[in-house]
């Protein structure tokens, strides 16, 4: 099996009340890539510029990324954005967006990388999101990310490459957004009626529900003692939740569906403990298996047995 991601890789600089940095390695496809690399061969498709060197490439190496497709522009510089996360850490102001490289990006995959089994479409132009859906013709499981700016400025496109996809991951703010629902099942619905079975609504701190035609689950986010940095949680959830569906062969079951929020909660709280992607880097599978058993304890109880009062 092998898995494609399609987005941005970038430098990011975050400021949080537990402090921040100027200039870290980032960007979704970044992020996802490293949570989704413990579950499947990943290949990981995205701009880049001449200031993104050795050090770099050695995080995405150190967890067997699959380099070949980023693609370095010559003379460019690297995406970069800049934020700074509020007191309650679950919302944050951007700063800047330099798009740099991104700005004229225009997605280029090898055959390799077409011929994946399963494909995550991270938070781009949908536009490009459709044109890459579109050349990947035999992925078994295509999940896509966006983000309020496409809401905004991009609808028609965005419902264009959602309808051609199996699952959509927004946060709560912005299927609100997007459809004017303010509940989550009823808005992830609202959403799912333009094609894809299932969605995942990111709930931040709270943690997230997942959405299927009949049914809907949901999971806390895992009790981290300290947060540091929120940034990338998004997106090493996909990788969690997407990489174990690509572990069970791109076949997203119900069960398997509800494994995998699990999967992609356990690797998310360790993103948060740590600045970029500094935790996730050195994060070990056994670290991850631990979690996902404690998830499954504190989330569970008996069958009711209290005979209650009329
Ligand atoms: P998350 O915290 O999971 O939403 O993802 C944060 C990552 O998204 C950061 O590492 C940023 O580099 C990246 N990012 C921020 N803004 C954009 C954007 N407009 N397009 C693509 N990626 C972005």
């Amino acid at each position: 099996m092998s898995l494609t991601v399609v987005g941005s890789i970038a430098f990011d600089a975050v400021q949080t009340p537990h402090g921040g940095r100027e200039r870290m390695l980032g960007g979704a496809a970044t992020h996802f890539a490293l949570a989704a690399s413990f579950f499947d061969e990943v290949r990981v498709v995205g701009p880049v510029g001449d200031d993104f060197g050795d050090e770099e490439y050695a995080v995405l190496h150190g967890r067997n990324v699959n380099t070949d497709d980023i693609e370095h522009v010559a003379g460019g510089k690297t995406f970069f954005w800049k934020g700074v996360y509020h007191e309650n850490m679950n919302s944050r102001d951007t700063l800047e967006t330099e798009l740099n490289v991104f700005e004229h990006f225009d997605p280029k995959l090898s055959q390799a990388s077409k011929d994946c089994d399963v494909l995550f479409l991270a938070n781009i132009f949908p536009a490009l999101q459709l044109n890459v859906r579109k050349q990947c013709e035999k992925a078994r499981f295509v999940a896509l990310d966006s983000m309020d700016l496409w809401v905004n400025i991009a609808r028609d496109a965005l419902v264009a490459a959602i309808s051609e996809v199996d699952c959509v991951i927004l946060n709560d703010s912005e299927v609100e957004l997007f459809t004017g629902e303010r509940e989550v099942v009823a808005g992830a619905r609202k959403i799912m009626e333009h094609g894809p079975s299932s969605m995942v609504v990111k709930l931040g701190k709270y943690g997230a529900a997942l959405v299927t035609n009949d049914d809907s689950f949901w999971i806390p986010a895992f009790p981290v003692d300290f947060v540091a940095d929120p940034t990338g949680a998004g997106d090493s959830f996909a990788g969690g939740f997407v990489g174990a569906i690509a572990a069970h062969g791109g076949e997203a079951t119900p069960e398997v569906l509800k494994l995998a929020m699990a999967y992609g909660t356990a690797v998310a709280s360790y993103n948060v403990e740590e600045f970029g992607t500094e935790r996730v880097a050195r994060l070990t599978a056994p670290e991850i298996v631990e979690r996902v058993q404690e998830l499954k304890r504190i989330t569970s109880f008996e069958t009711p047995d209290i005979a209650l009062k009329d």
